[in-house]
C-alpha cells in the first residue's frame, strides 16, 4: 500500500444505535478515507452521560463490525480523555482566553438568543459557572471540500461559547477539537447537521495554534415527514440481516455508481468495489435548509 497522511474518522455518539443516516456518515467517511489510501478511526463520544443509552457503544461497535466497516487501531473513548481536556481548559484560562460564566438560560434569552460576553470582566470563580471562550478568531464561513464556502450565522460565530459547562461535562467543540487534533485527523467527513459548530471548532484550532483539517459535510437522510433521521424523532436501528441492500441504500442516497451484480458479491467484496468506485463529484451538495444549530 502506499504512504498516504490521510487520517479520517467516525465519531458516534452512544446515545442510541446506529441507523440509516448515521451508516451514511459512517460509510461516507470510510470510503473517502479508504480511497485515500487513509486511516479510518472511530471514536466513541461518551462525554454526556445523562443522554447515553447503557449498551449503545458496544451495539455501534458491533454495526460497524456488521456492515463491513472495520477500524484502523484502537478505538478512542472520549470518556478517557477527560486529562487531556482538562489541561486544554487550564492552558486557555492561564492565557487569558476563557472565564467563568454564571448566567442563566433566561438572561441570554432575554439579550437575544446569543450570549454577550456579559461575564467577560467580572472575574467569577467556578463555583456554579460555565466556561465561555473568549472570542479572538470568530470564524463566520469555511470551505467545505462538498458544498464549497459556506456561511455561518454570523451572531453565533462571534459568540463566547461554552467550553466548559455549568454541569461539569465538557462541551462538545473543545472534545472533538482536543481529539480530532490528537487522533491526527486530516480530513473530517460528516452529516450535514454539524455543520454549524465547524465555524466554532475552526476558531478553536486557532486559539490552539493547531492546523484545522479539511471538511466535508455530507447531505442528511430525511424520514418521510422531511425530518433528519435521528435517535430523538425514532429512527429505526439499523437491520441486523444482511448488511449488502442496506448498503447499497446508502450508496445510492450517495449518488455512488452501483453495479447491478452486488447480490454475488460479499460485503469485502462489495466495499471494495465502493472504495474503487468512490467520488465526491456526483454526491449531493448540502442544500441551505439542512444546516441548522446543533446545541451541542
Ligand atoms: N458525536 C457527534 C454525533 O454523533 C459527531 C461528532 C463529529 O462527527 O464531529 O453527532
Ligand atoms: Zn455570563
Amino acid at each position: 500500500m502506499s504512504e498516504s497522511h490521510y487520517i479520517g474518522r467516525f465519531a458516534p455518539s452512544p446515545s442510541g444505535e446506529l441507523h440509516f443516516g448515521s451508516l451514511i456518515a459512517a460509510l461516507g467517511s470510510y470510503l473517502q478515507a479508504r480511497a485515500n489510501q487513509g486511516v479510518w478511526r472511530v471514536r466513541i463520544e461518551d462525554i454526556d452521560p445523562p443522554r447515553e443509552v447503557p449498551g449503545a457503544a458496544e451495539t455501534i461497535l458491533r454495526q460497524l463490525e456488521h456492515y463491513g466497516l472495520h477500524w484502523d487501531g484502537d478505538v478512542l473513548w472520549q470518556s478517557k480523555r477527560h486529562e487531556a481536556y482538562r489541561e486544554r481548559l487550564a492552558w486557555l484560562y492561564e492565557q487569558g482566553l476563557s472565564y467563568y460564566c454564571t448566567c442563566t438560560r433566561a438572561r441570554i434569552q432575554s439579550v437575544g438568543g446569543v450570549y454577550d460576553g456579559h461575564c467577560r470582566t467580572l472575574g467569577h470563580g467556578p463555583e456554579n459557572a460555565a466556561v465561555r471562550l473568549v472570542q479572538h478568531f470568530p470564524v463566520t464561513h469555511f470551505h467545505d471540500k462538498l458544498s464549497g464556502d459556506i456561511q455561518a450565522d454570523e451572531r453565533l460565530a462571534r459568540e463566547d461559547f461554552i467550553i466548559h459547562r455549568r454541569d461539569g461535562l465538557f462541551a462538545y467543540n473543545l472534545a472533538v477539537v482536543v481529539d480530532d487534533h490528537f487522533q491526527g485527523v486530516t480530513e473530517i467527513v460528516r452529516g450535514a447537521d454539524l455543520i454549524e459548530p465547524t465555524v466554532r471548532q475552526i476558531s478553536l484550532y486557532q486559539q490552539f495554534g493547531w492546523a484545522a483539517p479539511e471538511y466535508i459535510h455530507l447531505p442528511l437522510a430525511l424520514n418521510a415527514q422531511g425530518n433528519k433521521l435521528s435517535k430523538q424523532n425514532h429512527a429505526p436501528a439499523l437491520p441486523e440481516g444482511d448488511p449488502r441492500p442496506v448498503l447499497i441504500d446508502a450508496l445510492r442516497f450517495l449518488n455512488q455508481n452501483i453495479t447491478s451484480e452486488w447480490q454475488d458479491l460479499s460485503i469485502d467484496e462489495l466495499l471494495k468495489l465502493a472504495v474503487d468506485n468512490w467520488t465526491l463529484k456526483t454526491v449531493p451538495k448540502i442544500q441551505h435548509s439542512q444546516m441548522r444549530y446543533a446545541e451541542l
